[in-house]
C-alpha cells in the first residue's frame, strides 16, 4: 500500500476514533451490563412463564378429568344403585322403585333403564323409551360380555336421534343370576358445560373425544364440534392421532401443527371409559402476552440505548467539540489576520473558560504587539527615506520619488527636471567654522530648499554630504533654470556669512538637467546630466546655475545670458 493511502487510512480511523465515538462507545459500555443483564432477566421470565402455563394447563387438565370422572362416577353408583333396586325383585317392582326413587338432581342424568338380557327396554324413567332394543348398541354387549359397567362411544339416541352418551351395567355383577342390564342415557350438553372454565383462555382448546376420537364435549365457543370426528377438524388431526395412539392415562406432547404453530397437548383419559380429555395449548397464543410484555421491554431497552448513545453524542457535540470547534475557528481567524478575532466566553461550558481567557488574553497581545509593530515600521520606513540634519527626504527617499515622478512623466509624456544643488568650498566653511556650525548650516539650507520646494511643487533632498537636489515635475529647462536662479539667489540672499569663500557667503553652485522620460533613457542619466552640468557650474566659478547641453550663465544680478 502507498505511503500517501496508508496515511489517508489512519486520518480515517483517528476520525472514527474521535471524540463523538469514544463518548459513544463508553456510553454503551456503561450501558451494556445493564442491558445484558436485563435481556437476560426478561428471557428467564419468558422460560418461567412458559414453565407456569404449562404447569397450570396440565393441572387445569387434571382437575378437568377429575371433575369428569367424578360425573361418571356419580352415574356408575347411580347405576349400580339402580341394579341393586333391579336384582332385588322382579321387574314390575323395581321399575316402581326406580322411577320413584331416582333423584332428578344429576343434570347430566337423562334417564335410567332396565334392559332385558335380549336387548328390550323393560322400564325407564322416561316412558317413551319402553320397548326400544338395545341390543345392537354396543356398550350394551359389552356391559354384558365384561359384567363390568361401560361407558358407550358417542352415539344417536334412537328414539328423538339426538347426540348422547350411555352408560350400562350389568346386573349380574351384583346377583349372578339376573342377566338384565341397567342403562343411563348421559346428557352430553352438560359435559359440555363443566369444560366452559378451559375454553375461556387464549390458545387453549379442551375436548372430550371418545375412543374413536368423535368429540364428545366441548366449551361453548367451540360446540359445532360436538359429534365430528376429531381428524376431521383442522389442525386438530394430529392432536386426535397423538392423544388416541397413546394408551398413557395421561401426558404431554410437544408438536408443531399443520399451521407451523408450535402446540403443546394435554391429554388424559376419564378413568373406566375410553374418553379422553385433550387439552392443546397453542404456545404462540398463549405465549403472546409474554411475548408482548417481552417485545415492549425490548423496544423499551432500544430505546435507553438510543436515548444513551443519542445524549452522550449530544453532549460531545455541545460540552466538547462545539467549543473547541468556536476556538479553533478563532485561531484561524486570527491565524488569517483578523486581530480582532476573540473568543465569545459566554458560550463555552465553564471549563473551558481558563483556555478561552487565556486564548483571548494572547490574541489581545499579539494584536497589540502588531500594531505596535506597524506603527515602529512606518516610524522606521519615514526615518529610513529622510535626512536627520536638513529636515528634508535622503538619497534613498530622492531615489524612490525619482523612480516615481520618471514613471508618472512617462505615462502622461511630461518633461521632468532636476537641479543638483552643491554648496561650494564647504570644506573651507568646515575649516573655519568648525563641523557643528556646518551642520547647522546645511540645515539652514535644508530649510530654505523646503520652503522652495514647496513653493515650485518640487520634491527637495539631501543627496550626500554637503549636495542637494530639486526634482521639478513637469517642468520644462527654462523653468527648472528659473527655479535654480531662484534657489541661487535665494541661499546667497541668506547672507550666511563664508568668511574664507570669495563670496564671502555661502553659495551654491547648481546643475540642471531636463528630460521627457522614454524607455531609451533611465532616471540615473538625468542624475548623470544634472551632475555634469553641475560640475560645469563649479568649473564657471561657482555660485552658478548652469544647464545640461549648453551652459546659461546667471549673473548675481539675475540676468540671464546665453553661452
Ligand atoms: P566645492 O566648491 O568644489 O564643492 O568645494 P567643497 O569644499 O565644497 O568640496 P569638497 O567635496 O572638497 O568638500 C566637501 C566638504 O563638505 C567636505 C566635508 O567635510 C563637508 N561635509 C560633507 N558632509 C558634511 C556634513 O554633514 N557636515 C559638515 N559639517 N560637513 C560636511
Ligand atoms: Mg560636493
Ligand atoms: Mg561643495
Amino acid at each position: 500500500m502507498s505511503r500517501v493511502a496508508l496515511s489517508r487510512k489512519r486520518v480515517k480511523l483517528r476520525k472514527f476514533l474521535g471524540i463523538r465515538a469514544r463518548l459513544a462507545l463508553l456510553a454503551l459500555m456503561l450501558v451494556a451490563p445493564l442491558m445484558v443483564e436485563r435481556v437476560r432477566s426478561l428471557e428467564n421470565t419468558r422460560a418461567k412463564q412458559m414453565a407456569a402455563a404449562s404447569e397450570e394447563f396440565a393441572a387445569l387438565t387434571r382437575h378437568s378429568t377429575n371433575i369428569q370422572r367424578e360425573v361418571i362416577s356419580s352415574v356408575e353408583t347411580m347405576l349400580k344403585s339402580a341394579a341393586y333396586i333391579r336384582a332385588s325383585g322382579g321387574i314390575a317392582r323395581s321399575c316402581e322403585i326406580l322411577r320413584a326413587s331416582v333423584p332428578t338432581n344429576l343434570p347430566w342424568i337423562r334417564s335410567i333403564m332396565f334392559v332385558s338380557k335380549d336387548g328390550l327396554v323393560q322400564c325407564s324413567t322416561l316412558n317413551f323409551q319402553v320397548g326400544l332394543n338395545l341390543s345392537d348398541r354396543e356398550y350394551f354387549r359389552k356391559a354384558q360380555q365384561t359384567g363390568d359397567f361401560v361407558f358407550s362411544d358417542y352415539l344417536f339416541g334412537k328414539t328423538n336421534n339426538r347426540p348422547m352418551m350411555m352408560a350400562a351395567y350389568p346386573v349380574a355383577a351384583i346377583n349372578a343370576d339376573q342377566d338384565a342390564v341397567v342403562v343411563a342415557g348421559m346428557n352430553i350438553d352438560w359435559l359440555s358445560k363443566i369444560m366452559t372454565n378451559l375454553g375461556d383462555r387464549a390458545g387453549i382448546s379442551a375436548l372430550l373425544i371418545d375412543s374413536t376420537g368423535v368429540v364428545i364435549a366441548a366449551p361453548a365457543d367451540q360446540a359445532s364440534l360436538i359429534g365430528r370426528p376429531l381428524d376431521t377438524v383442522p389442525l386438530m388431526a394430529a392432536v386426535a392421532e397423538t392423544a388416541l395412539a397413546t394408551e398413557a392415562p395421561s401426558g404431554s406432547v410437544s408438536f408443531t401443527a399443520a399451521d407451523g404453530l408450535k402446540r403443546e397437548l394435554n391429554f388424559a383419559r376419564i378413568p373406566g371409559t375410553q374418553s379422553r380429555l385433550v387439552v392443546s395449548i397453542d404456545e404462540g397464543k398463549v405465549t403472546a402476552a409474554i411475548n408482548r410484555e417481552i417485545r415492549t421491554a425490548y423496544i423499551q431497552l432500544a430505546f435507553v440505548c438510543l436515548f444513551v448513545l443519542l445524549g452522550a453524542l449530544v453532549g460531545a457535540e455541545k460540552l466538547i467539540i462545539e467549543p473547541i470547534d468556536t476556538m479553533t475557528d478563532m485561531a484561524k481567524r486570527f491565524g488569517e489576520g483578523d486581530t480582532s478575532a476573540r473568543v465569545a466566553r459566554h458560550r463555552l461550558p465553564s471549563e473551558f473558560m481558563p483556555l478561552a481567557r487565556a486564548f483571548n488574553a494572547m490574541a489581545a497581545r499579539l494584536s497589540q504587539r502588531e500594531r505596535e509593530m506597524l506603527a515602529n515600521n512606518d516610524r522606521l520606513t519615514v526615518m529610513a527615506s529622510i535626512d536627520m540634519l536638513s529636515g528634508l527626504a535622503n538619497r534613498r527617499g530622492f531615489q524612490s520619488r525619482l523612480d516615481f515622478e520618471w514613471m508618472k512623466a512617462q505615462q502622461y509624456g511630461s518633461e521632468l527636471s532636476l537641479l543638483m544643488i552643491d554648496v561650494d568650498h564647504f570644506k573651507l566653511y568646515n575649516d573655519t567654522y568648525g563641523h557643528p556650525e556646518g551642520d547647522a548650516c546645511l540645515t539652514r539650507l535644508g530649510e530654505t530648499l523646503a520652503g522652495i520646494a514647496a513653493d515650485t511643487m518640487g520634491f527637495a533632498a539631501r543627496y550626500g554630504g554637503e549636495e542637494f537636489c530639486l526634482l521639478l515635475p513637469n517642468a520644462s529647462a527654462l523653468r527648472a533654470m528659473e527655479v535654480g536662479e531662484t534657489v541661487r539667489a535665494t541661499i546667497q540672499g541668506l547672507a550666511l556669512p563664508h568668511a574664507t569663500s570669495s563670496h564671502k557667503t555661502v553659495t551654491v553652485s547648481i546643475g540642471v538637467a531636463c528630460t521627457l522620460p522614454s524607455e531609451s533613457h533611465r532616471p540615473g542619466d538625468l542624475i548623470e546630466a544634472a551632475d555634469a552640468a553641475l560640475y560645469a557650474a563649479k568649473h564657471r566659478g561657482r555660485n552658478t546655475v548652469v544647464e545640461h547641453g549648453f551652459i546659461r550663465l546667471v549673473d548675481e544680478a539675475g540676468m540671464a545670458l546665453a553661452g
